[in-house]
């Protein structure tokens, strides 16, 4: 098993910098007109974190409304079926709304609340952010929009339907390839227009300071969680902790409480998609190079001009062509190691977690799930591999199914 270097002594709770830098990632590459509220949403962020009023409220929601903390699940017949390390599944998909989503989505509408905000913007993929957004913004009374790429939403009619019961508008977004690059483009517009009013809840680990920061550490909950809870089961650490990685907010959530015990080895899962080959896949660390992107320097799928590159995965969730800032910072330092998934391989975890354990998980945890299988399989029944069960697949079904074809199941 491979380990940083001795001298890689770092401390995670330092980064970013004030400017949003994890080493030479990051920062705030975004229009004049969209810095100064970017530097109002730091600042407030800081004062919410540092209010026990504000913690209290945070805890109340996480634990009444999003229903933590979520199990952490010992997959026996999987482990059984690997013939190898033990494998725990971290059981996001049990929380309201079906993924880990929610843990960001409650702690920025509770920021929003207390910048006097009275509108919501966001953009949604395949929909989990979207869902988790509409519904928070129903509880708390925000006015709610969501952007999303007309293609998505053909993709995922019904969590269009799910949203616009929250009494979210989705507005569909025709530009390039429809899908959530677009979508991404069109709520920053919103922002910069409406920023008086309106706050952007980002949805994942992605985008100018502070987003990376405060999504990441929305989603710390996982690994504190799940730290606690395989010492209670298991009386020490894992070897090995592992989560598929779109922007990385599930990734970095349950990484972040790891990244100092170095005997763990921390395993990102890409979408690997048909091959690793331009425009067939969303591996960022296979096939990208260092470039801006919405508001980040980090990782990114791009030709030499800088023109950024068509992208494909089985799951729209994966589908993008930059990934978190931190995780550059990371790949770079050897503290995480990446990886990726086929669609297909991602396919057949889809089916295997299904037949084995009766979790039908979603198409993007599919992949965490491939690689947590094919890693059981090289180690031994000594050892302890966690993946983040990110969401369930309810959502997925249908495509699958097409994908599959097996429309009666
Ligand atoms: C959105 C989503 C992802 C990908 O986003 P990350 O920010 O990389 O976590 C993964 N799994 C599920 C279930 C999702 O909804």
């Amino acid at each position: 098993m491979q380990n940083p270097s001795p001298e890689h002594n770092l401390d995670p709770t330092d980064l970013p910098d004030a400017r949003g830098h994890f080493g030479k990632y990051g920062g705030m590459y975004v229009p004049e007109t969209l810095m100064t509220p970017l530097f109002e949403l730091t600042e407030a962020y800081h004062e919410a974190r540092q209010d026990p009023y504000y913690q209290k409220e945070l805890n109340f929601q996480l634990r009444e409304f999003a229903g933590r903390p979520t199990n952490l699940y010992f997959a026996e017949r999987l482990t059984k079926h690997c013939r190898g390390a033990k494998i725990y599944l971290k059981r996001e998909d049990l929380l309201h709304t079906g993924a880990h989503k929610i843990n960001n989505a409650i702690g920025q509408a509770l920021i929003a609340k207390r910048m006097g905000k009275t509108r919501i913007i966001a953009e949604t993929g395949a929909g989990q952010h979207g869902i988790a957004t509409a519904a928070i913004c129903a509880k708390m009374g925000f006015e709610c929009v969501i952007y999303m790429g007309e293609e998505d939403m053909r993709r995922q009619a019904l969590n269009v339907f799910r949203m616009r019961l929250c009494g979210a508008k989705v507005r569909g977004v025709t530009a390039g390839q429809k899908t959530l690059k677009e979508a991404v483009n069109e709520a920053m517009r919103d922002w910069v227009t409406n920023v008086r009013t309106t706050h952007y809840i980002i949805g994942s680990a992605l985008g100018a300071h502070p987003f990376p920061m405060m999504v990441r550490d929305f989603h710390r909950v996982i690994g504190e969680e799940c730290k606690r809870q395989i010492l209670e089961s298991e009386g020490r650490l894992p070897d090995e902790v592992t989560a598929c990685v779109g922007g990385g907010s599930n990734a970095i959530g349950i990484f972040f409480s790891f990244l100092k015990d170095l005997g763990v080895r921390l395993t990102g899962v890409e979408a690997g998609g048909r091959e690793i080959s331009l425009g067939h896949h969303a591996a960022r660390f296979a096939g990208g190079r260092l470039g801006v992107l919405q508001g980040a320097k980090t990782w990114i799928l791009q030709n030499s001009d800088g023109q950024i590159d068509r992208t494909h995965s089985v799951s729209a969730g994966l589908d993008y062509a930059a990934v978190g800032p931190e995780h550059a910072y990371y790949n770079e330092k050897g503290r995480i190691d990446f990886g990726y998934a086929t669609d297909s391989e991602a396919l057949q975890a889809f089916q295997d977690l299904c037949k084995i354990e009766g979790i039908v998980p979603a198409l993007e945890t599919a992949h965490g799930i491939a690689y947590a299988m094919r890693r059981a399989r090289e180690l031994s029944s000594d050892n302890i591999i966690i993946c983040n069960l990110s969401g369930r697949g309810d959502k997925d079904v249908q495509e699958a199914a097409r994908v599959l074809g097996q429309t009666t199941l």
